[in-house]
Parts: structure tokens; C-alpha cells; sequence
């Protein structure tokens, strides 16, 4: 693994530090409360995990993306909530500080940098969220305005942001369908309701919820970038960052899953000896281990390729893929290495488990990055040697 620079280094034990000080004591009353940890989000707005992804020119620290990874990965190492918290809030830096237009850039970013205010994206509907082509919601020009109607479901962060990047169709009837897509900058006023509060297996404390937008009004300024139709490749260019991050969280929950059960493997005995050392105990513990250094390897090489400026979506996908079916397995053998108390609510093995299957799902599912791979594998001729 290539180190990072010492700045950057610093800024991850800091995380990882206030993971173990401030947020392992308390995860599981939190979670089990599904109370929205606002003492944590206020520290981690202190420790300016809110502009890792925002330039220094607006107030932010802009790390490289492998050092925005471990700090995702710390974070979901002791709350996967946490790093939801900051993983569509960081997209919508990126998308703002990459396409927005210099007024977007000065009216958003100097105070997502400081998470004054917070973001969220929402691309999901009702009817679907792996075909964004066929979105519905449109916004329909009306003078200096855009008017928007349609709803938008499964957003996180949504009741709370401050902004929210909105995926929809300013040109409904255009060939093909991405060409008439826009990202508008929406802000929450008349027109706009959050109509339902989700219910979810895991991923507790944050809010994920459905929007309705009814006559909703925002200016034509709002439009990302300014330009129409330009929408679905920001998105999509947004989105590799957002995969490679929504992997990093997978690497957090499955390197929390790996230490409990290395730490209760050695406490645990059984048959006169620690657990470990039946045989079958401790193959797990190895592939455990094994599995999530491949993972890790595999994050950390799609955020240098992300970085070097090169088309990504394919590391990024084959990250998100791997990541987060392996920490799928290894959730689960955390719950076996713990036997009962791997389904007690008084231990957090069984909250990895609750909270992994979301990364499979989540910014794209598995399936979709599967599609993605295959057809960047044919495009760009396999892979490189
Ligand atoms: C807790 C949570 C938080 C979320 N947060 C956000 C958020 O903040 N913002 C946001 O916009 N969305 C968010 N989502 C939505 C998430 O991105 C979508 O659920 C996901 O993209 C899948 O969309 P869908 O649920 O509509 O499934 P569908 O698109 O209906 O897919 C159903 C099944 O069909 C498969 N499938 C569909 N098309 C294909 C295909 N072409 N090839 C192969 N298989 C296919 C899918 O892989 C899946 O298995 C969140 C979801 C959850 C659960």
C-alpha cells in the first residue's frame, strides 16, 4: 500500500482515534435507539470530515481520494451511519466543485467545507433506481424558474440537507434520454415535502426518506453547471467517487466484523482452549483476514486511479463489487465465530450484518456494476497488462 503523506496520514488516526474514543462507547444505544447522532456529527464537523472533499479555496482540506477512503473506512469502523452521513454529502462536493458554476461553488461549498451545511443526492424513484434514463421527475422551464413535479425515494440525509442534488429531466422527450437530464440544486421551501420517513433493516440514526416535489420552483441559476442536458455524465462522473466510497464503508464494517471475531476467538474457549485454535475457527479468522486485504488493495487502487484523472468506473465498480460482497461473508462469519452471541443485540457483530447488505444494494447495485465492468472490459479491450 502506498503511504499517504504525512498531512493526510494525521488526518486519518485522527478519525481513527475519535472512532475509538467517541463512537464505539455509544454505537449500539444509538443504533438501537435509531437516534440521529447529532454530538457525533458536530465532531466530526469540528474534525472537517465535511471538506474532505471541498478545495482549499473554499474552506476545505480536498484530500486525495485513498486518504478520503480510510477515512470512510475508519468511520464505518465504528458506525456504517457515519460514514453515510458524509458519503452523498462529499458526491455532491465533488459534482459542485468539478461542474458547478463559480456563484454554485461560492454559495455551497465554503459552507459544506465547515458541514454548516450538509447535502444529500437524490437520483432514486419510486418507479426505479438502476435506470436513471427513465427518471421521471421533471423540471419544466417557467421564465427565470425551473418547476418541478415527481418524487424521489430512498434519499439519505434527506430531511436534514441543506442542499440537495437533484436528478431530473429538463427535456423529457429528448433522444437519447440522458441527453435531456439536468442535476438542479435543490434547497427545501413551498413545493418540496418530505412524504415518508423510511424504515430500513440497518443503516440506522440517518434519516433516508421520500421527497415529493409539487410546483416546486427553483431558479434557473440552480441548474449544475448552468448548461442543460450535461446532467447524467456529471452524475456519472459523480458516482465514482460515490462507489469508491460506499466500497471504503464496506471495508469499515468488514474490518469491524474481522477485529471483534479476532478478539473473541482468543477470549472464547472451548474443549479446554481458545476457539482459535480449532482448526475450523481459525481458517475463518484466515480467510476473514485474507479476504479483506484483497478488498482494501482493491479500493485503495481504484482511488489512485481516480485521482490520476483516467475514466474510473470500472475500478470503481470492481471495488464496490468486491468490497461489499466480501464484507457480506465476512459479516457472517463474524456471526459464526460468536455463535449465539453473534445474534445478540449485545454485541455489534450482528449490526455488521444488518449493515452490509446495504453496500451491495447502494450506489448502483452489484448487478448494475457488474454490467458497468463488462461493458468497460469490452470497450477498453480487456484489461491493461
Ligand atoms: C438505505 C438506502 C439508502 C439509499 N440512499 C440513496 C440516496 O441517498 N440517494 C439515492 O438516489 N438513492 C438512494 N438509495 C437507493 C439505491 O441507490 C437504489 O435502491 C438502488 O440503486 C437500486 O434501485 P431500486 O431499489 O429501484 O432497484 P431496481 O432498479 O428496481 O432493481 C431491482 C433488482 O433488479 C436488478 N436489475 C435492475 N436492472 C438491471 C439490469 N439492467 N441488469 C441486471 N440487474 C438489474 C437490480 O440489480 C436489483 O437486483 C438508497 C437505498 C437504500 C436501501
Amino acid at each position: 500500500m502506498d503511504p499517504l503523506a504525512d498531512e493526510e496520514e494525521a488526518i486519518v488516526a485522527t478519525v481513527r482515534a475519535f472512532v475509538d474514543r467517541d463512537v464505539r462507547p455509544v454505537v449500539r444505544e444509538l443504533e438501537h435507539g435509531d437516534v440521529y447522532p447529532e454530538r457525533l456529527i458536530e465532531r466530526m464537523k469540528g474534525l472537517g470530515v465535511f471538506g474532505l472533499a471541498v478545495p482549499r479555496a473554499y474552506g476545505g482540506v480536498a484530500v486525495s481520494a485513498p486518504c478520503f477512503a480510510r477515512v470512510t473506512e475508519e468511520l464505518a469502523r465504528g458506525w456504517m451511519s457515519l460514514a453515510g452521513a458524509m458519503g452523498g454529502h462529499s458526491v455532491v462536493a465533488t459534482l459542485l466543485a468539478r461542474f458547478g458554476t463559480p456563484g454554485q461553488r461560492a454559495r455551497y461549498l465554503p459552507r459544506m467545507a465547515t458541514g454548516e451545511i450538509r447535502a444529500a443526492m437524490a437520483l432514486t424513484e419510486p418507479g426505479g433506481g438502476s435506470d436513471l434514463q427513465a427518471i421521471t421527475t421533471t423540471a419544466r422551464r417557467d421564465g427565470e424558474d425551473y418547476v418541478v413535479d415527481g418524487t424521489k425515494t430512498w434519499i439519505s440525509n434527506a430531511r436534514r440537507a441543506g442542499v440537495i442534488a437533484l436528478l431530473c429531466k429538463t427535456d423529457p422527450a429528448a433522444t437519447p434520454p440522458h441527453a435531456g437530464i439536468g442535476i438542479l440544486l435543490a434547497e427545501h421551501g413551498e413545493g418540496l415535502a418530505v412524504s415518508r420517513d423510511l424504515s430500513k433493516l440497518g443503516y440506522k440514526g440517518v434519516e433516508t426518506c421520500e421527497l415529493s416535489f409539487a410546483g416546486y420552483r427553483a431558479p434557473r441559476a440552480a441548474l449544475l453547471g448552468g448548461e442543460e442536458g450535461q446532467g447524467f455524465t456529471q452524475m456519472m462522473k459523480g458516482l465514482e467517487i460515490g462507489r469508491i466510497q460506499v466500497a471504503a464503508r464496506a471495508l469499515g464494517v468488514a474490518r469491524a466484523a474481522l477485529d471483534d471475531s479476532l478478539a473473541y476467538a482468543q477470549q472464547r474457549e472451548s474443549f479446554g482452549k481458545p476457539i482459535w485454535r480449532h482448526q475450523s475457527v481459525g481458517n475463518q479468522l484466515a480467510d476473514m483476514a485474507t479476504r479483506y486485504s484483497a478488498a482494501r488493495q482493491l479500493v485503495l487502487h481504484a482511488a489512485r486511479c481516480y485521482d490520476s484523472g483516467r475514466r474510473s468506473d470500472l475500478e470503481a465498480g470492481m471495488a464496490k463489487l468486491f468490497a461489499s460482497e466480501t464484507a457480506m461473508e465476512i459479516a457472517l462469519s463474524a456471526v459464526r465465530v460468536h455463535g449465539g452471541y453473534g445474534y445478540s443485540t449485545e454485541f455489534d457483530v450482528e449490526r455488521y450484518f444488518r449493515d452490509a447488505p446495504l453496500m451491495i444494494v447502494g450506489e448502483g447495485t452489484n448487478e448494475i456494476q457488474r454490467n458497468v465492468i463488462a461493458a468497460q472490459l469490452v470497450a477498453r479491450g480487456g484489461l491493461p497488462r
